[in-house]
Parts: structure tokens; C-alpha cells; sequence
């Protein structure tokens, strides 16, 4: 059978774990060529061990622009073009409204909405036409979460993203779509919990019953969303968004 993305250059970020370390995975697998980013040196290269020789870790902070720029000249050094772009880097912290700090406000908009933003613009040039831009929001951002209203809203801008950049994309025929996961069982859910493991285990609990299947995710689950997507099996959709939630947020 032959491989969804044979011969093309990826990028992920947020490539060292959970969603991200999945897909780099699953795109390597697929024949990708794959450049992944995250802060932590030691993730960075546990990942790139893990994923195989088809992978090259460049540490980045995405709210930094000049990490960004990095990142491009290097990946424009080793491969010239970018044909799959996946904007997986974020996260978030819980506080609720009445606690909420700014020092919790300007991470959550750096990594999720600054951070997205510039990872795409800074790629432009890198780009093939017809490319495929994947972002990563989150079914929170079409809910209310209680003391998770900075997350959601940072989250709900990169769906919006996502639809004004088709259009601004259009004479390049890059598609842009959006990936929206439920509760995935990945560190950075879990650590939401804290560090103390029945806390967390209480956590995917908790979350499995409020699935109308019944069960989290797992991070590969999302990775097969990410790789249709990435792939031209997917030649005629641009601009949407994908669940892949388990049905939480859908029903
Ligand atoms: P994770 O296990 O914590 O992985 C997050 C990845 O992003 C790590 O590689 C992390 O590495 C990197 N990262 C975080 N901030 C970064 C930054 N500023 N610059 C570069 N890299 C950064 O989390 P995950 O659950 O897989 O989450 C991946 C994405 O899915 C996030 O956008 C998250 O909001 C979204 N999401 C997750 C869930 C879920 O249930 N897991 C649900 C909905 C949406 P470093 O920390 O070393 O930088």
C-alpha cells in the first residue's frame, strides 16, 4: 500500500510529546520527512530518538519570533520547502474568572494564538503552493469550561485564524484546516491534575464519563485526523474543522 505522504517535508510543533509527538510519528511512518520543535532540549531529542532517522529536532519556543526564524532558516537549509505544516505547540492553565493573572493570560495567547500565528506567517516563503496548514485548537473552544476561559478563548481565535487564512491563502491553493480534540490522554492533560498520579487518574476518569464514548482519546487517534489532513486524500476540504472528541462537544 502506498504511504499518505511520501517524499514531503513536515513541520511540528510541538513535536517532543502527546498530540504532536504522535503525529510526527505517524507522518514519519506515512514517509514524511520530519522537523519537530519544542522548548525542552532533552524532550527534543528523546523525541527524535523515538521517531527515527526521518526526524530532526530544532529547539523553539513559538511565542519567540526570532526562535521562529531559526527554526525557517533551518528547515530551508536542510530541505528547501515545507509541504505539511502542523501548528500543534500550546497548551493551558486553569484559573477561573476572579483569578485569573496576566503572567496566565500572555502564556496561554503566546503559545496558542501569537504562537500560531507567527509559526504560519514566518512559514509563508517555506511553503509549496497547494500545501496543508494544520492547526490545532480544541473542542473547549465551542464550550464553556469552567476556570478554563483563557484556554477557550485563545483557542477559539485559531478557528477563526483558520478561516480568514484560507481565504487570504487562496491563490496558493494552501488549505487550512483545524484538528479539535476532546480530553486526549496525553502529559499535558494530565498534568492539569498536578503531579500526584491518582489526581491525574481521577482526571481521565472524570473525563471518560463525560464522552459519549466512554473513554479519553489517545494521541494516535488525533495523529490519523492530522495525517488525513496533511495528505490529499483530503484535496477538497479547507477551512473546517475537524472533531475528534469522542462526540463530547457534538452532542
Ligand atoms: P503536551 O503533551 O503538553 O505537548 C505539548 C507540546 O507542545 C510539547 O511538545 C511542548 O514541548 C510543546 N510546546 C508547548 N508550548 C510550546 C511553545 N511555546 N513553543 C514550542 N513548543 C511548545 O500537550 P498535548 O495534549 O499533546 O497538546 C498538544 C496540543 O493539543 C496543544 O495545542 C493543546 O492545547 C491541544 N489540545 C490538547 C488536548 C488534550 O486533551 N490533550 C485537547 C484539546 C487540545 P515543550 O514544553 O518542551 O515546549
Amino acid at each position: 500500500m502506498s504511504r499518505k505522504l511520501e517524499g514531503k517535508i513536515a513541520v511540528v510543533t510541538g513535536g517532543t510529546s502527546g498530540i504532536g509527538l504522535a503525529t510526527a510519528k505517524r507522518f514519519a511512518m506515512e514517509g514524511a520527512q520530519v522537523f519537530i520543535t519544542g522548548r525542552r532540549k532533552t524532550e527534543l531529542d528523546k523525541a527524535v530518538a523515538a521517531i527515527g532517522p526521518k526526524a530532526t529536532g530544532i529547539q523553539a519556543d513559538s511565542g519567540n519570533l526570532n526562535d521562529l526564524n531559526r527554526l525557517y532558516e533551518s528547515v530551508k537549509g536542510q530541505a528547501g520547502h515545507i509541504d505539511v505544516l502542523f501548528v500543534n505547540a500550546g497548551g493551558g492553565s486553569m484559573l477561573p474568572l476572579g483569578s485569573i493573572t496576566e503572567e496566565q493570560y500572555d502564556d496561554t495567547f503566546n503559545r496558542n494564538v501569537k504562537g500560531v500565528l507567527f509559526t504560519v506567517q514566518k512559514a509563508l516563503p517555506l511553503l509549496v503552493d497547494g500545501a496543508s496548514v494544520i492547526l490545532t485548537s480544541s473542542n473547549v473552544s465551542i464550550k464553556g469550561t469552567p476556570a478554563f476561559s483563557v484556554y477557550g478563548a485563545s483557542k477559539a481565535a485559531v478557528r477563526n485564524l483558520a478561516r480568514s487564512w484560507t481565504l487570504d491563502l487562496k491563490s496558493r491553493g494552501i488549505r487550512v484546516n483545524v484538528v479539535s480534540p476532546g480530553p486526549i490522554k496525553t502529559p499535558g492533560l494530565v498534568e492539569l491534575a498536578g503531579p500526584d498520579a491518582e489526581q491525574q487518574q481521577g482526571l481521565l476518569d472524570y473525563m471518560a464519563t463525560t464522552v459519549p464514548l466512554g473513554r479519553v482519546g489517545d494521541p494516535e487517534e488525533v495523529a490519523s485526523v492530522a495525517a488525513f489532513l496533511a495528505s490529499s486524500e483530503s484535496s477538497y476540504i479547507a477551512g473546517t474543522e475537524i472533531f475528534v472528541d469522542g462526540g463530547q462537544a457534538q452532542v
